[in-house]
């Protein structure tokens, strides 16, 4: 692990000292951007739970903050996402007489000063927050610490994110796994030897209706929730609405949907998947034909599930509650005997990259995890970029991928390899810039996902694929979308083409389409990166 993860600091600065039960007259629960949910939330059902026996209301803050936006690339398609939730979760916890309060905070340095003064202004007297486990915001929360522990406030920060904590899942010599297999057998036994990992976090409680003889906490319910932060407006709003539709019952139609619903033989979107019934065609659910069917693009068999779970919207802990539940077990069985079996080893790289974040935090600030990659030579290809990012490559499958990911917010897994592999491998470009521009356009950007995902790709990460084992984007078309309808779908001007030319079209058909013609000969590109990556730092 880097030298001194903040992680473990927080945790003995959460521990921060103060006498408990202090004197106050509110508890509050800090909503972070991961956390956007009121069911099994760890920390809001602590903090209910403490404001109870201390016979006094839980307040819920939420704070909008431009400059981490900004530093962290977040798309306007994720922004746009949490205040819609946020939207969601303020009339429920209306209903309990909770009121959420949402603020801008322009400059990011100057947060925990600001939420302090909050509680203080509240008159609370203890502060409860999820973990967020990437660096700045670890950082932050270390000071929030300090500077409640100064005003005589108790701070708790707990884990919630992940179905087993980071920092539990050690090699036999105390050491975190930066191999993906061994850590998932030890992370599976962990999970099963103790199911309180799953358990479900209480409900928050009603809050008295004494809160509303508060003139300072009864003024918290009229705040409203702004429909867009300056900067980052989402110009397809509507669209995203309507495919990506907020809280937390969508989110469970959603997991719903991969459980139970018949699975669709193609649908590409863009559509709200949750309003496509009619058509559904095959005979099993999405999660009965996932082992077999997860990396073919041109099936909607996936779950769909990545922007709730990256929000937070819906728990992991839930997701697995649901498949044992399907499965008849009582234990979690994330092995690949199983189609369920096999999704739960999905939702294990979640927990795995979040881990790795956690241990390594270099990760996090560009740094590539194998340092002897952190030579290589890239393109400086600005024209070449472009076309990648808007899918004019010349290359239909990568094409297909990066306008699904224009136009859903989204990306199949399988395509967010090939793109990404063709970015470093083919254009040999940069992995960060590729990194950026899914953060920047993903509904699901999640920093410990994507980072992960690119370093695998880019063969700089933990666990990665092997430098020399690049993708064949044209092989990789014919098994990820061998039927060719993921690429007539996103790509108009191949619609017509059957056979192997829709993988590979001739120049002769690709100039009478309109089609631009390949940036780079795959053949050529192979054996550029090859040289580069095993020689760092040499042409
Ligand atoms: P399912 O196949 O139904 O899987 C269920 C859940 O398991 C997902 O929702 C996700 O939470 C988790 N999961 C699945 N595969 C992975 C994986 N490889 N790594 C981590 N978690 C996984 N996922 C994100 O949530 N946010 C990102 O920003 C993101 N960026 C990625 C970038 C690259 C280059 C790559 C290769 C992968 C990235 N992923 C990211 C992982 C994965 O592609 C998506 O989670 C998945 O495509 C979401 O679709 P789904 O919900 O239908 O997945």
């Amino acid at each position: 692990a880097d030298a001194e993860p903040p992680l473990k600091k927080l945790l003995q600065a959460a521990n921060n000292g103060v006498k408990s039960s202090p004197k106050g007259e509110a508890v509050v629960y800090w909503m972070r951007m991961e956390d956007l949910r009121i069911s099994d939330n760890r920390a809001l059902s602590r903090a209910s739970t403490q404001a109870q026996k201390d016979g006094m209301p839980v307040v819920v803050i939420f704070i909008i903050s431009p400059q981490d936006y900004l530093a962290h690339d977040r798309s306007p398609r994720r922004i746009d996402f949490t205040l819609r939730n946020l939207k969601d979760i303020k009339t429920r916890l209306a209903s309990l007489h909770i009121p959420l309060y949402v603020t801008v905070h322009t400059p990011r340095r100057t947060i925990p000063e600001h939420i302090v003064a909050l509680l203080q202004e509240w008159k609370a007297c203890h502060l409860f927050g999820n973990i967020e486990y990437e660096f700045d915001e670890l950082r932050r929360d270390i000071r929030v610490c300090e500077l409640a522990k100064a005003a005589g406030i108790k701070v708790e920060f707990m884990h919630d994110r992940c179905l087993v904590d980071p920092g539990i899942v050690l090699t036999q010599g105390g050491r975190v796994y930066t191999v993906y297999s061994p850590w998932q057998r030890n992370w599976l036994a962990t999970l099963n030897s103790n199911l309180k990992w799953i358990e479900e976090a209480p409900l928050p409680k009603r809050n008295s209706e004494d809160i509303y003889s508060n003139p300072t906490l009864k003024a918290l319910f009229d705040v409203d929730i702004p429909d867009y932060v300056h900067g980052f407006e989402c110009k397809d709003r509507e669209k995203m609405r309507e495919m990506w539709p907020a809280g937390e019952d969508a989110a469970r139609q959603m997991l719903d949907r991969f459980l139970h619903a018949k699975a669709r033989s193609s649908q590409m979107g863009p559509s709200n998947p949750l309003s496509e019934g009619a058509e559904m065609s095959d005979k099993k659910s999405r999660a009965l034909v996932y082992k077999d069917s997860r990396d073919k693009a041109d099936k909607d068999t996936t779950s769909r599930i990545s922007p709730y779970l990256a929000a937070g919207v819906i728990s992991a802990r839930e997701c697995v509650r649901h498949a044992m539940n399907l499965q008849g077990v009582k234990k979690v069985q994330a092995t690949r005997d199983t189609s369920l079996g096999t999704w739960l080893m999905e939702i294990a790289w979640r927990d795995f990259y979040n881990h790795v974040l956690a241990a390594y935090p270099r990760v996090s600030m560009g740094r590539p995890f194998q340092e002897k990659y952190a030579n290589v030579i890239w393109e400086m290809n600005e024209e070449h970029l472009q076309a990648w990012k808007e899918g004019r490559t010349g290359v239909p499958i990568v094409d297909a991928g990066m306008r699904q990911l224009n136009t859903m917010g989204w990306m199949h897994n399988r395509l967010r390899m090939i793109t990404s592999m063709y970015l470093v491998k083919d254009l040999m470009i940069d992995w960060r810039l590729g990194e950026r521009y899914f953060i920047e356009n993903l509904v699901d950007g999640d920093l410990a996902s994507n980072n992960g995902g690119w370093q695998w790709c880019a063969s700089t990460g933990v666990d990665p694929q092997p430098y020399f084992r690049i993708f064949n984007p044209y092989s990789q078309s014919e098994k990820a979308d061998p039927t060719g309808e993921y690429i007539r779908h996103f790509v108009p001007e191949l619609r017509d083409l059957r056979g192997p030319d829709i993988h590979k079209p001739s120049e002769k058909v690709a100039v009478k389409l309109g089609y631009p013609l390949p940036l780079i000969k795959h053949e050529e590109a192979r054996k550029r990166a090859l040289r580069r990556y095993k020689n760092p730092g040499e042409e």
